[in-house]
């Protein structure tokens, strides 16, 4: 049996020892790896835009930048940043560009014609992956991406691989003059290793941007020539380059090939199934554009060989075109795993199990052992279904207890017509986590836009567009200047907890204060706009009953800091009130406990206590009791 490794710049799959840990090891995550990569690689210039699974990434960059020699743009978009990243390239700089998979459409549109340019400097793209939509609204297949902007895609399958290929990736940028997308998904991205670091002594470089007409305005014939001058550098490219690596039994008959997470899954369930004799494994890190010399060689001697790999079925695609007529064993894949959902190792130990006619109990990761499967453990948790709920003391609790209230107005319900309840257009952001208050949840900035069209439609129904200063940044103000420009009857919300709180904390404009959002509504042409407490759902209420009356396009800017950011006056609030439920005065409505759901209100003995070590103090709960049971003893009011 061998365990053969990838041929260029490193395996991906190191086993470390004792031996081979070098002074430069450090114990981190996927995050911190694509960080240290980028610094070892002597990255100049980072653009980003927040998104989990690598929301972390420019955090570790931005707290090691007093040592370091780059600079670092926070983007309000992806597409900013993306032009961001090709404009410091073209300048020479070696650039990174960061952003989740859903932000990969934002960016699409310079990402397509990135590679005619021919960038100067190593330009890396690094995208956080999400099947089985952890923390996203979708587990959208962005491998199609590659084909489509014709751009090298590199996919490690462990943390040092992570470490090694956006490494490698700005040399690959520089020598191909284009781009190189990383993806790492979830699995990899918050997995922790140690890493080897292997911190590159490269000159210091100097920038200038040299004009260059025959690729920045790719126009005409232009457009044409370049677009094949670029298909020939990535042909040369990918024949030169291939990384992989080979693992297991170099005479099986049985194949496997991976990319990504699917290779640790699968390495580790062969090892424990003891079938390391009876298949070799594939691991393929170059995944696009794919040299398939690597699985012809592989293919030779095999009868069967299964592309295990999550989604849409990316890499069994390239394999079956590339390899068509070419090799003589059958080739499967997405005809045995689903095309949804994270490949898990039960999948494929279900698989192997019934193709080696393993019964449980008969190998070495039977029962009991490290490599057993949920299915052979035949345990089950029956785990109760909750909605989940905002943080003690956030100011959306208290916000959309106000939109309901006034949305179940009698008034507003004739309007509409709807029954109960009056429209809440829902964005992407903190404020549409569960406990979903909102109608819809989709995409950065579909709380104005999808409300837009229903707005136009059904100009008596009751509804409120909403999202957060974030998404509003990001995408949202053209929406509503469009929204203007149309003369549409809406009422939008903005939730401005001063804080992309949902990704890690990053500031947004208004936590800099940098922008006056009330003069740059004014400016879009916005005449409408209410500025309320968000901690007071009263104003909330009255505000949207006001809105409701007036024509055109009205904003209501709800202002309360996210709980987790806390500024000195909310400090000062939490260490010096205190909050209590009077038992005497209350009358058992629930309001407070059913309805405005926060954690910190308890049940003790069928009476309703406040929690003061969980309570942060905001006095949302006093706005909602209409028996004034809840109270303040309060040495700072
Ligand atoms: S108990 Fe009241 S004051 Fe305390 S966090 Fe909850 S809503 Fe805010
Ligand atoms: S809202 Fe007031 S009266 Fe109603 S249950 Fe809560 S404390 Fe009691």
């Amino acid at each position: 049996m061998s365990e053969k490794y990838i041929k260029k710049g490193g395996d991906g799959y190191t086993r470390h020892t004792q031996s081979n840990i070098s002074s430069n090891a450090a114990f981190g995550d996927g995050n911190e790896a694509i960080a240290w990569a980028a610094q070892d690689a002597g990255v100049n210039y980072v653009s980003h835009y927040p998104g989990s699974p690598v929301n972390r990434v420019v955090d570790v960059l931005s707290d090691a930048q007093h040592s370091q020699d780059y600079l670092i743009n926070h983007a309000l978009n992806e597409h900013i940043a993306a032009l961001a990243v090709m404009g410091a390239s073209l300048c020479g700089a070696r650039s990174l560009l960061v952003m989740k998979h859903v932000g990969l459409n934002i960016a699409a549109d310079p990402l397509n014609y990135s590679a005619v340019t021919k960038i100067r400097g190593g330009m890396v793209v690094v995208v956080g992956t999400d099947p089985g939509a952890r923390s996203s609204t979708g587990e959208e297949d962005v491998h199609w991406y590659a084909p489509q902007f014709n751009l090298p895609l590199l996919e490690p399958a462990t943390v040092q691989g992570v470490y090694e290929c956006v490494k490698q990736a700005f040399s690959y940028s520089e020598q191909a003059q284009m781009p190189v997308l990383v993806f790492v998904p979830g699995r990899i991205a918050y997995q922790s290793s140690l890493i080897q670091r292997t911190p590159e002594d490269l000159p210091a470089r100097s920038f200038c941007f040299e004009k260059d007409p025959e690729n920045l305005i790719n126009v005409g014939v232009r457009a044409v020539r370049n677009h094949r001058q670029h298909i020939l550098r990535l042909q040369q490219f990918q024949h030169q380059e291939q990384r992989y690596s080979l693992h297991f039994n170099p005479q099986a008959q049985f194949g496997m090939v991976t990319r990504g997470a699917s290779f640790g899954i699968c390495h580790e369930v062969i090892e424990s199934l003891g079938l390391g004799k009876q298949i070799e494994l594939l691991n393929i890190e170059l995944s696009y554009p794919l040299n398939i010399q690597a699985f012809l060689s592989f293919a030779k001697n095999k009868q069967k060989v299964i592309v295990a790999e999550d989604q849409d079925g990316f890499l069994e695609t390239l394999i079956k075109r590339e390899a068509f007529g070419k090799v003589k064993c059958e080739v499967h894949g997405k005809d045995i795993f689903p095309i949804w959902g994270e490949l898990c190792d039960a999948q494929i130990r279900d698989y192997l199990s019934h193709e080696f006619e393993i019964r449980p109990g008969n190998h070495v990761g039977s029962v009991g052992s490290v490599g057993s499967s949920v299915t052979d453990l035949k345990i089950k948790v029956d785990c109760p279904e909750r909605p989940g709920s905002f943080c003690e003391g956030c100011p959306h609790r208290s916000s959309f207890y106000g939109i309901d209230r006034a949305l179940q107005q009698k008034n507003m319900q004739k309007k509409g017509g709807m029954g109960i309840h009056g429209i809440i257009g829902g964005d992407i952001g903190c404020s549409s986590l569960p406990p979903h208050r909102t109608d819809w949840l989709l995409c950065m900035n579909a709380g104005i836009g999808i409300s837009q069209g229903i707005a136009q439609l059904l100009p008596d129904q009751p509804l409120v567009s909403t999202g957060g200063e974030g998404s509003f940044f990001h995408g949202g103000l053209i929406s509503l200047q469009s929204a203007v420009e149309n003369k549409i009857k809406l009422t939008h919300i903005i939730f401005d907890n001063r804080s992309i709180a949902m990704t890690g904390h990053q500031d947004s404009p208004t936590t800099s204060g940098t922008t006056d959002m009330r003069k740059l509504l004014q400016a879009i042409g916005v005449k409408h706009i209410l500025e309320v407490n968000a901690f007071k759902s009263s104003e909330v209420t009255q505000a949207i009953h006001k809105a409701q009356k007036i024509q055109g396009v009205k904003v209501i800017w709800i202002r309360g800091n996210c709980a987790l950011q806390p500024d000195s006056e909310a400090l000062r609030r939490y260490r010096e009130r205190k909050l209590f439920i009077h038992n005497e005065k209350c009358q058992g409505c629930q309001l407070c406990y059913e309805k405005l759901q926060c954690p910190a209100i308890v049940k003790q003995q069928e009476l309703l206590h406040i929690d003061l070590h969980r309570c942060r103090r905001c006095t949302a709960c006093l706005d909602v009791c209409p028996n004034s049971a809840i109270e303040v003893d309060d040495k700072v009011m």
